[in-house]
């Protein structure tokens, strides 16, 4: 049973507190005297590459590994009061101070013109919101409990379901990170949710792949590339009653995991009570896992994917994509040249190695 309660901040935007229980929270107003952000944030097409690029200039301003005492998704106190009104909270949703995306961006009034035969110029029109994981500063996502890991899931489900009704909303992507190797400003545990204007080219060259895949054979592709890796077990790093975690053939990260459902849904609304109650206990155990190679807290992101609000439902399978950049302890693999200047990964780390190393940790 999942409560959740919705309040403002003191500049409107939206905040909802998801509780295990019943009980609805009391709200506590935010007493904070904060001022009204403007966000310019703007689409530009590449016509080059057929991508979209975003242009936030205002993110530049945000807050950039506070200490301790300043962190502002700690619970406020007494003496102090940070982005969560109440003194404690279980799992919590806000919209972005700084966001990428927002309903309200405006195209900076820079008098910049862009030639119209090559290029497009739109408002970042989507939606950015936080979530936080709890309210102990020093917890991470490997540790939270089995009963917390599903809150964060009834919570990402519930707010895929509610951006992707948004009118501006084209693709809802849900992650979670880990590190300042990667560029982590907040060390409190959190994620982000975000709701994109436009569907990802990464989504959208997928989803072209599957379709091509589908009237080929008539059969779904990602379905076929989990019951390959089922079969084969090679690269299989854990499973359970309903889903499978693998190191994918073409991995191109060091450490890369894929985490597919058995069933075939197009994202995490879809998912039922049996698969979220396996998928916390699942997800548990590869973050245990990517942690047991060297016996370090992994630098990671992790990546949901999901069905574009619009298109390609039919052919789109919900999966996590999580992966490390750390391929030896204190070794960082940067996007070096081939990789940012070509698009070409090299990964130093046979998959197969890789999946060896994650299976073989005990605890
Ligand atoms: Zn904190």
């Amino acid at each position: 049973m999942v409560m959740v309660t919705s309040g403002h901040l003191a500049d409107g935007r939206q905040i909802l507190w998801f509780d295990e229980g019943s009980e609805p929270r009391l709200v506590v107003p935010d007493l904070r005297d904060l001022p009204a952000t403007a966000s310019t944030s703007e689409q530009r097409w590449d016509p080059i590459v057929g991508e979209w690029v975003t242009v936030a200039s205002h993110r530049q301003r945000r807050t950039f590994l506070p200490p301790v005492d300043q962190c502002p998704l700690c619970p406020s106190a007494e003496d102090r009061r940070t982005e969560i009104p109440t003194t404690d909270f279980q799992v919590v949703v806000f919209e972005n101070r700084f966001p990428s995306f927002s309903q309200q961006a405006t195209v900076p009034d820079d008098g910049v013109t862009l030639d119209p035969r090559l290029y497009h110029r739109e408002r970042g029109h989507g939606r950015c919101e936080v979530i936080v994981f709890s309210d102990r500063h020093g917890e991470t996502f490997a540790t939270l409990s089995p009963g917390r890991v599903r809150l964060v899931i009834e919570a990402w489900a519930e707010r895929t379901e509610a951006l992707n009704a948004m009118p501006t909303v084209a693709q809802v992507f849900c992650f979670e990170n880990r590190g300042a190797e990667i560029g982590v400003t907040l060390s409190h545990p959190h994620g982000q949710i975000y709701g994109y204007p436009v569907v990802t080219s990464r989504t959208r060259v997928m989803l072209e792949n599957a379709g091509r895949y589908r009237e080929a054979t008539g059969r779904n592709l990602f379905a076929d590339v989990l019951a390959s890796e089922r079969s084969g077990g090679r690269r299989v790093v854990a499973s359970n009653r309903h889903w499978t975690a693998f190191v994918p053939a073409a991995a191109r990260w060091p450490f890369e995991i894929h985490l597919y459902p058995h069933r075939h849904v197009p994202d995490l609304p879809a998912t039922d009570d049996a698969e979220r109650a396996a998928l916390a206990e699942i997800y548990a155990e590869i973050l245990r896992r990517l942690d047991g190679v060297y016996q370090v807290d992994m630098p990671y992101i992790a990546a949901w994917h999901q069905a574009p609000a619009h298109t390609g439902r039919e052919d789109a399978y919900l999966h996590l994509e999580l992966f490390s950049i750390m391929r030896a302890p204190g070794k960082v693999k940067a996007l070096a040249e081939s990789e940012s200047g070509m698009g070409m990964f090299i990964n130093d780390i046979a998959p197969e190695h890789a999946a060896d190393l994650l299976r073989a940790y005990r605890w």
